[in-house]
């Protein structure tokens, strides 16, 4: 097979074109190199079978030239990282809606089946967890700007799904909850990079709010490991799926966790909201995924546990050193520190 994969040189994109190469086949992977880094996917250049196009997803002669190419298409090119979204919401709302419907053109053009990456900021606020894929979504007012991104990936989804009813498109929609791994960074939110590196560095680990908010982790692999069954089964075609872990853990537990296991000095700190996040964030208590329709489908569940997940993480960056992607230092005029 020969894949094109967007947003190919990202966290979860080069991890999607490593296990792709090792099982045999062609991969290209397309990145503006706008979050995603050209380090992520160097070790794979030595491959006869790799290859990078450092370009936009907005380039339609680009894109045309590469999907005519390929045979199946993994579409995670998306702005993405709640710090991101709430600060260029432009840009998120444009890359977002506008990216995807390159691709799905493209991609129809061609008649190539294709992956699209979703998420479980879908879900919106609804408490009503675990999440089923046909539950109804509750977003906050469009005032907040993280809304805009549940939006704009609810927008690619109908458009996926429409190509699909109509042009019979083979189209399969992944949402993708909290995936963590190595080369994760902590740039734009992502609270795993964030705490091991205040960990690592000696720094104060900050955990938003009350810190009782809970996440379910789920490992890069087997988030890797569920999108390429989902490209493999043809009952998938059509289908909206939920991949993440249902291990759930709050995010106070998880910061003394991560003290814990890279045996840190560093204070954990809970800080305001207000201090900590920019205007028109808005935090969910809880999220969690139902996974039975994956499982259904393809006999996925995940199999790697948050724990040997933190392990994989502190090693990461062990190795690759804590310098290349600085966290904002907060301003913590609210902060308490917890025992
Ligand atoms: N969070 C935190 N400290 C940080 C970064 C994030 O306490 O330095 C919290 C954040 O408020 C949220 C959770 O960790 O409740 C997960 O945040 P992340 O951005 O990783 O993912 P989200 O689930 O919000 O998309």
């Amino acid at each position: 097979m020969r894949a094109l994969i967007t947003g190919g040189a990202g966290f979860i994109g080069s991890h999607l074109a490593e296990a792709l190469l090792e099982r045999g086949d062609h991969v290209t992977v397309v990145d503006d190199l706008s979050t995603g880094r050209f380090e992520n996917v160097e070790h794979l250049t030595a491959n006869p079978r790799f290859q990078a196009v450092v370009e936009t997803i907005m380039n339609e002669t680009v894109m045309d030239r590469l999907v005519s190419e390929c045979d199946i298409l993994y579409h995670l090119a998306a702005a993405v990282g709640v710090e991101l979204i709430v600060k260029s919401p432009v840009h998120t709302i444009e890359t977002n809606v506008m990216g995807t419907e390159i691709v799905l053109r493209t991609a129809r053009r061609y008649r190539k089946k294709v992956l699209i990456a979703s998420t479980s900021e879908i879900y919106g606020k609804s408490e009503d967890t675990p999440y089923k894929e046909d539950d109804d979504r509750l977003l906050g007012p469009t005032t907040r700007s993280r809304w805009s991104y549940s939006a704009s990936k609810a927008l690619d989804e109908f458009l996926a799904l429409a190509y699909n009813k109509e042009m019979g498109l083979p189209v399969v929609i992944f949402r993708l909850f909290n995936t963590i791994g190595p080369r994760q960074r902590g740039r734009y939110g992502m609270v795993v990079p964030r705490f091991v590196k205040q960990a690592l560095a000696g720094e104060p680990i900050t955990v938003y709010g009350d810190g009782k908010q809970s996440r379910c982790f789920c490992n890069v692999r087997d988030a890797v490991r569920a999108i390429d069954g989902l490209a493999e089964s043809p009952g998938a075609e059509g289908g909206v799926f939920n991949i993440g872990s249902t291990d759930e853990i709050n995010i106070l537990d998880l910061a003394r966790r991560v003290k814990d296991k890279t045996g840190s000095p560093s204070p954990i700190v809970l800080v305001p909201y207000e201090q900590a996040t920019a205007p028109g964030f808005e935090d969910m208590r809880r999220r969690m995924p139902d996974v039975s329709k994956i499982r259904r489908t393809i006999g996925w569940g995940p199999t790697i546990s948050l724990d040997q997940t933190l392990d994989e993480i502190i090693a990461y960056f062990g190795e690759s050193g804590l310098s290349a992607d600085t966290i904002t230092q907060l301003a913590m005029p609210g902060a308490v520190v917890v025992r």
